[in-house]
């Protein structure tokens, strides 16, 4: 049985919304993958170590996204990775060039570094690389042995409007999906994680009205791809996308204060840097709650918990209760005959 939340407030709020830049919707609040990448080239390995470990490791190099204001530096982060389960071996001292796709699926060579010892790169884009408003897939390439790390970067104007959903449990089946995909990773067999029912479609309702999916994870930064592959094969629109990264990016967090300090941390610097404005949260503990209560300026209510009989919402941190799927909240959001919503994403 699913607790029906009270809706009339989400539908002024997004009406409010036609408020601010009319803009015309562009591509500012998905993107494409663009699976096709040419082989550009480029040296192969300087240090004869780093050829073993790539000829018998998995890679799971890593570059987090980013979401950007209009007239913010452009920094990206690369981390080079090797390791079948927890990596265990940093890519160090070899060349790396950041890619940038066009609108025509073309790409473009927008900077070149070289790991440090600890296997990480920087790219700072300048003018003509700098990324244009809207979004774009950036791709990482390794020319040593031709392995690469994905990322998404979204330049936005203030304004945008969102929403942010937790990934495990929430739009997995549950909690436990997260670990079975680390340990998973460490044996010969990949695992391909069951979705809860109904939460890709909630999620695309929302693409559909031009409003971005933000999926904040506690999962670590190395599971990036995979969790990529994940909500492109389950039909999910993909969006800014945190993945935890303070431990190096191969552990998720060890407490529930931090798991609560590692979202509420990124929300409000989406809210208080980039201007964002969240029209609801999903998430499924009560480290979520407790994130979303803490750093969203929302109206509580719009803080969907699902699937959690232990969380028990307060008069400090409101939000509402669903249990079983996402259909009946889909059901809720398609009675409201909600509009499309303006983006300022020119
Ligand atoms: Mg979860």
């Amino acid at each position: 049985m699913s607790h029906r939340a009270a809706v009339p407030l989400f539908f002024s709020l997004l009406l409010s919304a036609a408020l601010g830049n009319g803009a015309s919707a562009s591509d500012c609040y998905t993107v494409d993958y663009i699976d096709i990448f040419p082989d550009p080239g480029g040296p192969g390995f300087t240090w004869p170590r780093n050829s073993l470990m790539s000829a018998t490791l998995l890679p799971y190099h890593y570059v987090p996204d980013i979401v950007l204001g209009p007239g913010e530096n452009q920094y990206f982060y690369f981390h080079g990775l090797y390791g079948r389960g927890v990596p265990t071996y940093e890519l160090f001292k070899e060349s790396i060039t950041l890619y940038s796709a066009g609108s025509d699926g073309s790409w473009a060579n927008v900077g070149t570094d070289r790991t440090t010892r600890g296997g990480d790169a920087a790219f700072l884009l300048e003018a003509p690389n700098l990324l244009a408003p809207g979004a774009h897939h950036l791709k990482a390439w390794v020319s040593g042995d031709q392995t690469e790390a994905n990322a998404f970067a979204w330049v936005w104007n203030p304004g945008m409007r969102a929403v942010v959903t937790d990934i495990d449990g929430t739009c997995t089946l549950d909690d436990l999906q997260e670990y079975l995909d680390i340990i998973y990773e460490i044996g010969p067999l990949d695992y391909v994680p069951e979705e809860k029912p109904g939460a890709a479609a909630v999620m695309q309702f929302w693409a559909d009205h031009h409003v971005p999916v933000v999926y904040i994870t506690a999962r670590p930064l190395y599971l990036k791809q995979v969790t990529i592959d994940w909500l492109r094969a389950k039909g999910f629109p993909l969006g800014p996308l945190f993945l935890y990264g303070a431990s190096g990016g191969i552990l998720p967090p060890l407490t529930d204060a931090e798991r609560i300090r590692f979202k509420s941390d990124r929300l409000s610097d989406l809210e208080t840097r980039a201007g964002v404005r969240f029209l609801a949260a999903y998430g499924n503990t009560d480290t979520d709650a407790a994130a979303y209560c803490q750093a969203l300026d929302m109206p509580p209510e719009h803080a969907f918990i699902i699937d959690c009989p232990s969380c028990d919402p307060t008069p400090e941190c409101a939000f509402s209760t669903l249990s079983d799927s996402w259909w009946s909240h889909l059901q809720d959001l398609e009675e409201m005959g909600i509009p499309i919503v303006p983006q300022p994403c020119e």
